[in-house]
């Protein structure tokens, strides 16, 4: 059934910091208990290595990522204000850029929106090179097609996996 209310969400999920794994299942949670919203899909756990910013690496844990698909009726600047206090509720501090944190939310996609606004850029920006995104959506939905950047199937032909690791299914837990 097709509710043309509500739109599909492609949401990122990282964190390196302070119980990993259970920082993205606490995540989870919130997301699903946002309003008007359902967690419709999930990747699994992938760990992943730390960005390096163009100001040269930081010494930092690996990450662990995620990325969950939503059916939503939320617009995406209110998505994207509940996210970050979700973000806040689990202590993310903002230091570095790229820097350790508890936990990021990112908005890959939302429907097929494409947004120019510092606030919210739609695609996510680093949609197309990052490795930690491109192979969970890829075993989420392998005929998956980015809107404005093309087929996910050719992105990941261009991007290596960078010791990337699938862990296994995000276990369910109840907090
Ligand atoms: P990156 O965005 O490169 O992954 P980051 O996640 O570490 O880096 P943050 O400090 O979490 O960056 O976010 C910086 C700002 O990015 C936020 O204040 C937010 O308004 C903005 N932003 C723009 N587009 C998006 C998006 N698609 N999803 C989440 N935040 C976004
Ligand atoms: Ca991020
Ligand atoms: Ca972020």
């Amino acid at each position: 059934m097709v509710d043309a209310d509500t739109a599909t969400a492609y949401l990122a999920l990282g964190s390196n910091l302070e119980d990993p794994p259970r920082q993205i299942r606490r995540a989870i949670q919130a997301i699903r208990r946002l309003p008007g919203t359902r967690v419709v899909a999930d990747s699994g756990l992938y760990s992943s290595k730390p960005l390096v910013p163009p100001s040269g690496a930081i010494a930092q844990a690996d990450y662990y990522n995620a990325v969950v698909v939503v059916k939503t009726s939320l617009d995406p600047y209110d998505l994207l204000a509940r996210l970050q206090q979700i973000e806040t509720d689990q202590g993310r501090v903002r230091t570095r850029h790229w820097g350790p944190r508890t936990i990021d939310l990112d908005m890959l996609m939302f429907d097929d929106l494409c947004l120019d606004d510092p606030r919210l850029t739609l695609p996510h920006p680093g949609i197309a090179q990052r490795e930690f995104v491109l192979y969970p959506l890829h075993r989420i939905d392998d005929s998956l097609e980015i809107p404005g950047r093309g087929m996910l199937s050719e992105l990941i032909r261009n991007c290596s996996e960078n010791g990337l690791q699938y862990l296994g299914a995000i276990e369910s837990d109840e907090a």
